[in-house]
């Protein structure tokens, strides 16, 4: 399934039920999951980072990524 909402979205994990390409939702259903969790999407950390994160998706992961700390060691 091809989703234009989201057609920027960066996320390689395409298993992922909430993935733009498997619903014609776009980012909401995304959106709404990292909300619950107080986390930061996919797509943030592969922007600032480059690469999905290995420290998890945390407020404070992101945070410390921004900020010059080192989680992806
Ligand atoms: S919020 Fe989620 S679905 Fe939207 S672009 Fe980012 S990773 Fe993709």
């Amino acid at each position: 399934m091809e989703n234009k909402l989201s057609d920027f979205c960066t996320c390689n994990d395409r298993a992922c039920p909430l993935h733009p390409a498997n619903h014609d939702k776009g980012c909401s259903l995304c959106m709404a999951k990292n909300i619950r969790n107080k986390e930061i999407p996919s797509c943030l950390f592969n922007a600032a980072n480059g690469y999905p994160s290995k420290d998890g998706y945390s407020f404070e992961a992101f945070a410390k990524l921004i900020l010059g700390g080192k989680t992806d060691d």
